[in-house]
């Protein structure tokens, strides 16, 4: 089968066309015959060494498809099922065909594409538990959301709006702050433009903002910390911009008792259970018609390295899929 494999870790150029046997399943395990595979950020940690997997690999977290076979334990799927899943501990994402643990699978619901099925699992999972467990979104509070035209701050910006929060998120340019706004964004902030804290505090005053949802990192959260009102929340749950460094508690303190908290997708999934769960408030709000998720671009599994490069380069909005 073909497949994107890296043998060393670097630039988008360690992203490699390879011909491989197809894998093979373990008796907990679920073969997928994938129609759509997601591209995360999180796959440029791993490209680039930050997230360390032992080489070669084959990279990606997440894919949608038709179930091909199952192992002798698995009761819940069974072949030509249509599944999605997330966060397969032993990635093998970028290729025709994934062998995952059952218990990262969910079935797609018949109105949903694997394309938007698989769109909505990382992501929209993330989006769903920032908004319910990292902090609690609901009427009266005002949330900051940086890089609010990606993938994980689009759907983030339509679930704290949809919970009644006042939403003032950050973007890219113009063209991203209009789709960050298509997606509720009540105010809407050109960070690459004009320095977000004046802009912050020129809406909501200073200490105004309940809870930053922060996902740049190195460029960004300093000034993030300074817009939190007291005991508010800061929620850092990626590093695009590169790695916060060591933060001393004393600034929590003195930036006003803030919670600071570092989630992972993985603590919020642990169980079968729990990802049902979530999958399933995110497709029914699809279903419903109040969660617009969106797939940007779809690039074909050869063109992985491209991807990458947009990714990196914040020529992306929305969901990126590499089409196997
Ligand atoms: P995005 O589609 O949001 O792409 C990243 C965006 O970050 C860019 O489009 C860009 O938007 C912004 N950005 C700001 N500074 C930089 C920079 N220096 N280099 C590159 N991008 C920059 O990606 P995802 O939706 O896949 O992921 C968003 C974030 O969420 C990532 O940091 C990822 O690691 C994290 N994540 C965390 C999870 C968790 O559970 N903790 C789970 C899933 C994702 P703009 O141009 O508008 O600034």
């Amino acid at each position: 089968m073909k497949a994107i494999q890296i043998h060393s870790t670097g630039g988008p150029e360690v992203l490699q066309l390879v011909d491989i046997d197809r894998p093979t399943i373990g008796p907990e395990d679920v073969l997928i015959r994938q129609t759509a595979v997601g591209l995360n950020y999180i796959d440029v940690y791993v490209r680039l060494g930050i997230y360390k997997k032992d080489l070669p690999i084959v990279v990606g977290r997440e894919g949608a498809g038709v179930v091909e076979a199952v192992g002798a334990a698995v009761t819940a799927f069974v072949p030509g099922m249509r599944v999605a899943y997330i966060d397969s501990p032993n990635l093998g994402g970028y290729a025709e065909f994934n062998a995952v643990p059952a218990r990262f699978c969910v079935e797609i619901p018949n109105d949903i594409s694997d394309d938007l099925a698989c769109a909505a699992m990382l992501q929209g999972v993330t989006a769903q538990y920032l908004s319910t467990d990292s902090f609690a979104v609901g009427p009266g509070h005002t949330v900051l959301v940086h890089a609010a035209a990606g993938g994980v701050g689009r759907l983030l910006v339509q679930l704290a709006k949809a919970r009644g929060a006042t939403v003032i998120a950050t973007a890219g340019g113009a063209d991203k702050c209009a789709l960050a706004r298509s997606a509720g964004a009540d105010h809407t902030i050109d960070y690459r433009a004009e320095d977000f804290l004046p802009a912050v505090e020129a809406l909501v005053g200073a200490h105004g903002i309940d809870c930053v949802y922060d996902s740049v990192g190195l460029s960004t959260w300093e000034r993030s910390l300074a817009t939190l009102r007291t005991r508010g929340s800061f929620v850092l749950y990626g590093a695009a911009s590169g790695p916060v460094p060591p933060i001393d508690p004393q600034r929590l303190s003195a930036a006003g008792s803030v919670f600071f908290s570092r989630p992972t997708v993985v603590h919020f999934t642990r169980t079968h259970g729990e990802l049902v769960e979530r999958t399933n408030e995110v497709f029914t709000r699809m279903h419903d018609g109040q969660l617009d998720v969106r797939v940007g671009a779809v690039y074909a599994l050869e063109q992985a390295a491209d991807a990458h490069r947009d990714l990196e380069a914040r020529a992306t909005t929305g969901k990126s899929i590499l089409r196997p």
